[in-house]
């Protein structure tokens, strides 16, 4: 697996595999991988001949109270894992070569920014959309994975894609949860044996809302109260959201009568969580 530190050695290895006339698959990720990361490694295998891999805790995406300096970095653990998915490129640039100092252009996605953790991440997914511009030009797939985990940042890069014309694909990839149903993610690494059972809760209550919702229930305002119900029952869980969305627009839906995003965002002890269901009718 190559290596790339500096944005020209990441253009170049894209490059000489697209002279070779090779479908480029991307992964971009903030490292502190696991299965979930690595499910959309296979995912890109499969649909390209040459995978690239990002790791890049990007600082724009991270509020000023949030876990920027404290988010896990295992950058040898990651490169292993990767290695071993064969993955054919990594590229892990600095803060310092993404970021010129004074540089003031961003990406905002308007009317989805601000929807779901984009209320109570103010500027969150401008930095996301942004650093997954910047990415898309340094690398430029043909293909770009996703995770169907973070829902809104799915939606959020898919239109910036068709609203930018970016010659790139996007495909989002299924959750992949722990045995008992908790969402993967980097940060459940911040969870105490007590939280991790108690980060149970967010996957209960979605399953609350999927079990009421195949008995036939169609008004989202009582699906909503049940799964707000559920979460309420834990202690030491503080919920930021519990809502029923349109998968596209990522607005309120009065009833069921197309599929919809069930979405909930929690803060167990103070690790934030998020985690997600789509229901088709
Ligand atoms: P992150 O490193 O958290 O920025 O995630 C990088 C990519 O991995 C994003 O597209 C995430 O949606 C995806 N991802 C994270 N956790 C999971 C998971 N449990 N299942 C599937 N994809 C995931």
């Amino acid at each position: 697996m190559k290596v790339c530190k500096t944005i020209d050695d990441m253009r170049a290895a894209s490059r000489e595999a697209r002279r070779e006339g090779k479908r480029l698959g991307f992964v971009p990720t903030m490292g502190a991988l696991h299965q979930g990361h690595l499910s959309l490694v296979r995912a890109a295998k499969a649909k390209s001949d040459v995978v690239a891999a990002s790791i890049f805790v990007n600082p724009l995406q991270f509020g000023p109270t949030e876990d920027l300096a404290k988010y896990p970095r295992t950058f040898d653990a990651d490169r292993e894992l990767l290695e071993r998915e064969a993955a054919d490129i990594l590229f892990v640039p600095t803060a310092k070569e993404m970021y010129r100092p004074g540089a003031v252009t961003y990406v905002t996605v308007e009317g989805l920014s601000d929807k779901l953790c984009g209320r109570s991440r103010p500027g969150h997914f401008r930095g996301v959309a942004t650093v997954v511009a910047k990415l898309f030009h340094i690398v430029e797939p043909d293909l770009a994975f996703f995770g169907q985990k973070d829902a809104a940042q799915c939606v959020i890069i898919q239109r910036m894609v068709r609203d930018l014309n970016l010659p790139v694909e996007i495909v989002v990839c299924p959750i992949v949860r722990e045995p008992d149903g908790l969402a993967m993610s980097s940060r459940n690494a911040y969870l105490s044996p007590e939280e991790r059972t108690s980060a149970l809760v967010l996957y209960r209550a979605l399953t609350a809302t999927r079990t009421l919702f195949e008995q036939g229930e169609r008004n989202t305002a009582a699906l909503i109260a049940a799964g707000r119900r559920v979460m309420a029952k834990e202690r030491g869980v503080r919920l930021d959201y519990f809502e029923i969305v349109d998968p596209d627009l990522l607005t309120p839906v009065p009833e069921l009568t197309r599929p919809v995003l069930v979405a909930v965002a929690a803060v167990v002890g103070t690790t934030r969580l998020i985690d997600n269901i789509l229901l088709s009718v």
